[in-house]
């Protein structure tokens, strides 16, 4: 018996140009994503055994998270839960990490993932000062994913509040920046500081990545437009590198690590000084706890000036 051939009329040669573009658009889409990963792990593999190697060396807090990272990467991403500590009684608030986080994601003058306001309280000669670090806090249960339609913002298994860059514009960005009680989120209008100058200068141009996306401030995958905020650097964070806060915090008051891992700096910080999370009355569950000793003295005044 012969079995009937379905005969080439047009309809059946679009069919099949059709499906073939979505194979290679898919097939393009899968082994891009598919060679970003293989990048980062590479990066994480050789970076891992780098750290690993280091001697120990008692007291260096920064080696000692850097460790801990490797432990975290070794294990799946939905065993990590990262957290960021901030010892205010060390920041001098230099602005260093500003800069830093600035320099890593390249943020104009309208914004910036992270801010260090200062509070003050009593009279002289009883007077104390303080200053408070401040980026996203990658809420458990985040006010701004609430603001918009499903989906735009997305609660990661390891806890980053990850946005949709590509949807989060226009109306979506605005109600973004209202529901974030921590005025952590900004809508980026693609301006630049070195505007009005002879010459845009190359960094302000460059591209950089965000939870495995290339983007940029200028054209084509551009940022311009969308809602803006701090993912703890967590690109570097997977490529076994500890966000540009920490690393580069002058004063040691910065601290990144994973929850889960009772042997790491972050969890010992937790178990070893009262901590407090702002806006906890809130009952959205932060990831930014603060060592409290000080705080204690200044809290009325502090969190309302920061926050
Ligand atoms: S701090 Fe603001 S932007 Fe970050 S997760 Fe919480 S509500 Fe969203
Ligand atoms: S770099 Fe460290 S000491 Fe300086 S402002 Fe930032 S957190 Fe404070």
């Amino acid at each position: 018996m012969v079995s009937e051939q379905p005969k080439d009329t047009s309809e059946a040669r679009s069919g099949r140009r059709t499906f073939f573009r979505w194979m290679t658009l898919t097939g393009a889409g899968l082994a891009a994503l598919l060679s970003r990963r293989l990048a980062r792990e590479a990066r994480a593999g050789a970076l891992r055994g780098v750290h690993s190697a280091l001697p120990e060396v008692p007291g260096n807090e920064l080696i000692r998270m850097q460790q801990d990272l490797d432990r975290a990467l070794a294990r799946p991403m939905e065993s990590r839960r990262w957290v960021m500590l901030v010892d205010t009684r060390k920041c001098s608030g230099c602005q260093a990490c500003v800069i830093a986080c600035r320099a890593e994601n390249v943020t104009g003058p309208e914004g910036s993932y992270r801010r260090v306001p200062e509070a003050l309280a009593g009279s002289f000669p009883f007077v104390a000062n303080i200053f408070m670090p401040t980026n996203c806090v990658q809420c458990d249960d985040p006010p701004c994913a609430r603001a918009v339609p499903a989906g735009m913002i997305r609660k990661r298994a390891d806890g980053i509040v990850e946005f949709d860059h590509v949807r989060l514009r226009g109306q979506y960005a605005q109600a973004v920046v209202e529901a974030c009680p921590y005025r952590a989120v900004h809508v980026d209008e693609g301006k630049r500081f070195t505007d009005g100058t002879p010459e845009v200068q190359p960094y302000e141009k460059r591209s950089f990545t965000i939870l495995g996306q290339t983007w940029n401030r200028n054209e084509g995958a551009t940022l311009q437009g969308a809602a803006r905020k701090c993912h703890f650097c967590v690109d570097l964070v997977e490529a076994a590198t500890l966000p540009a806060c920490v690393s580069t915090c002058i004063g040691g008051a910065m601290y990144f690590g994973d929850a889960a891992d009772p042997s790491s700096l972050a969890s010992e910080m937790m178990r070893t000084h009262r901590m407090m999370r702002v806006h906890q009355e809130l009952g959205i569950q932060p990831r930014v706890y603060y060592v409290e000793e000080k705080l204690l003295q200044v809290r009325q005044y502090s969190c309302a000036t920061c926050h």
